[in-house]
C-alpha cells in the first residue's frame, strides 16, 4: 500500500512539475489548474471491463454528470464506455462526443416534453422517473414509433448511506417509482402489463457514501421486481436491468478500494441470477472512474497568521471544490503541498488553515490541516478530484473556470499535455453574466 501511494505520489509531482516547466502554472497568469491523467482513467474502465464477466450485451455507461467536459467523454467513448446523460445539455455534450444514440442513456427526475420527443426520435434510452411520464411517453409514442429501450426507473427503498444528499433510495427519495408504497408496486406493475414496450428496469441506489451491500440490496430489489413482470404474450418482457452506478472512492490514500471487482463479487453473491445471462445489463459509473485519476493545482498567493493559526490563501476554493467547502466532513480532500517548481515540499507539518479565494469565511479547502508551512508562490493540489470538481463549478464571485489539461505519460515517462478545457477569460465571464 505504501509502495502504491508512493508510485502515485511520484507520478503526480512529476506530472505537475512538467505542467509548471511547460507554463500551465505560471504565478499571475495562470494560478489554479486541473489535470485528469488519462493513461490512468483507461487503465480504470479497463479495470471495469474486466470486472464483469462477458455475458453478451453488457453496456457499461459513464455519468456524464461526473466530468461532462466533451474530449473526456469522447475519451471514454473510444474506450468503448456507453453515456448517461440528465438533461438536454448532457445529451448535446454525448452527441457532440461521438456517442451513437443506442450507446446513450437518458436519466432525469425532470425531463420536458421536447426533451423525451427527442430523445426517443434518435434511439436514445430512457429511463421514466414516474406515473406521469410513462403518460407523457405514451402521448409522444401515439405519433410515432422509436427505437429506444425504455424502462422505469425504481425506488427499492433500502435507505440511505453515510451521505444523505448522495443517498437516492431511501423511503422519501425523490427518485423513481416507490416500490414498497402503499399500492405502488401493483400500480407499476400494470403500467408494464400496459405497455409492452417498457422493457428495462433502472435503479441507482446512491452514490459515494453507499456501502456495497446497500447498493447490491437495491439491485436485488429491482431484479426482483423484472422478473415479478413476467411474460406477456408468451415472451418475457423486462430484457434488461440497469443497475446505475455509485461504486464509492477512497478520498484517503491512493488505494482503489473498492474496486469494481469487489463490486461485482457482491452483487453476484447478493443477485446470481443477474448475471446468468437472463437480463442485459447497463452500469452508469461516474466518480469510481475518474476520480482518483484527477488532481487540481493552484497556487498560494498569500500566507498570514489568524488567531495564532498559519492560514495560505490560495486560488482554489469553492468554485472548483463546492462539497468539500459547504460539507467538509462528508467530502474531505487530502492536500500535499509543493515547491514553486513543483516538488514535493518538505518539513514539519504544521496545522494549517487551506482556504480559497471566495469572499466568504467558510471558503476553506482544509482547516488547521499539518502540511509543511506553505509560503506564497508554492502550490497546493487538491487530490482525487477527477470527478465532480474542477468540471462543476459554482460561480461565486464570478471566478473564471479553471483550464483542464489531460495528461499522458510515455513509456520513457515523457510527458504530454492536452488540453480539455481551456481557462475561461474575462470576456467569457462577461458573456455568461449578461456583459
Ligand atoms: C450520478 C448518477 C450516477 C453516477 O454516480 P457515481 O456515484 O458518480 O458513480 C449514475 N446514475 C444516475 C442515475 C446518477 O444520477
Amino acid at each position: 500500500m505504501t509502495h502504491v501511494n508512493t508510485a502515485a505520489a511520484e507520478r503526480r509531482e512529476r506530472i505537475l512539475r512538467a505542467a509548471v516547466h511547460q507554463g500551465l502554472l505560471a504565478p499571475d497568469r495562470a494560478d489554479l489548474a486541473a489535470f485528469l491523467d488519462l493513461d490512468g482513467v483507461a487503465a480504470s474502465v479497463t479495470a471495469l471491463h474486466e470486472a464483469f464477466p462477458d455475458p453478451p450485451g453488457v453496456l457499461h455507461t459513464f455519468a456524464a454528470k461526473a466530468n461532462c467536459l466533451v474530449p473526456v467523454l469522447r475519451e471514454l467513448r473510444t474506450l468503448g464506455m456507453g453515456c448517461e446523460v440528465a438533461g438536454a445539455g448532457e445529451l448535446a455534450q454525448a452527441l457532440a462526443a461521438g456517442f451513437a444514440p443506442d450507446r446513450i442513456v437518458f436519466d432525469s427526475p425532470a425531463k420536458t416534453r421536447s426533451e423525451l420527443a427527442r430523445a426517443l426520435e434518435l434511439g436514445v434510452a430512457v429511463n421514466a422517473d414516474n406515473f406521469q411520464e410513462l403518460d407523457r411517453i405514451d402521448e409522444i409514442l401515439a405519433l410515432r414509433p422509436s427505437a429506444s429501450r425504455i424502462g422505469v426507473r425504481v425506488n427499492p427503498q433500502v435507505g440511505g448511506g453515510d451521505i444523505a444528499e448522495t443517498s437516492t433510495a431511501t423511503a422519501t427519495s425523490k427518485f423513481g417509482i416507490a416500490l414498497d408504497d402503499e399500492g405502488s408496486r401493483r400500480r407499476l406493475l400494470d403500467a408494464y402489463r400496459a405497455r409492452p414496450w417498457l422493457t428495462w428496469v433502472h435503479a441507482h441506489v446512491g452514490s459515494q457514501g453507499c456501502p456495497l451491500e446497500l447498493i447490491a440490496e437495491g439491485i436485488a430489489r429491482a431484479v426482483a421486481f423484472a422478473d415479478e413482470v413476467g411474460p406477456t404474450h408468451g415472451r418475457r418482457q423486462v430484457r434488461g436491468v440497469d443497475v446505475g452506478g455509485g461504486l464509492p472512492v477512497n478520498f484517503g490514500d491512493d488505494e482503489t478500494v473498492p474496486g469494481f471487482d469487489a463490486y461485482v463479487r457482491c452483487v453476484r453473491s447478493r443477485v446470481p441470477r443477474l448475471f446468468g445471462g437472463r437480463y442485459r445489463l447497463v452500469t452508469e459509473f461516474g466518480r469510481s472512474l475518474l476520480a482518483k485519476n484527477g488532481f487540481t493545482a493552484a497556487r498560494v498567493e498569500y500566507t498570514k497568521t489568524s488567531g495564532g493559526r498559519p492560514v495560505a490563501i490560495t486560488h482554489a476554493g469553492a468554485q472548483v471544490a463546492a462539497r468539500t467547502v459547504f460539507t467538509p466532513s462528508s467530502w474531505p480532500l487530502r492536500i500535499s503541498a509543493h515547491g514553486p517548481d513543483g516538488s514535493r515540499r518538505a518539513g514539519e507539518p504544521v496545522p494549517q488553515d487551506i482556504a480559497g479565494p471566495c469572499c466568504f469565511a467558510g471558503d476553506l479547502l482544509a482547516r488547521a490541516r499539518p502540511l509543511p508551512l506553505l509560503a506564497p508562490g508554492d502550490i497546493v493540489c487538491l487530490l482525487d478530484t477527477g470527478a465532480y470538481y474542477a468540471s462543476t463549478p459554482f460561480h461565486y464571485n464570478s471566478l473564471p473556470d479553471p483550464a483542464v489539461h489531460g495528461v499522458r505519460v510515455d513509456a520513457h515517462g515523457g510527458i504530454t499535455f492536452e488540453p480539455l478545457r481551456r481557462a475561461e477569460t474575462l470576456e467569457d465571464v462577461l458573456a455568461r453574466t449578461g456583459g
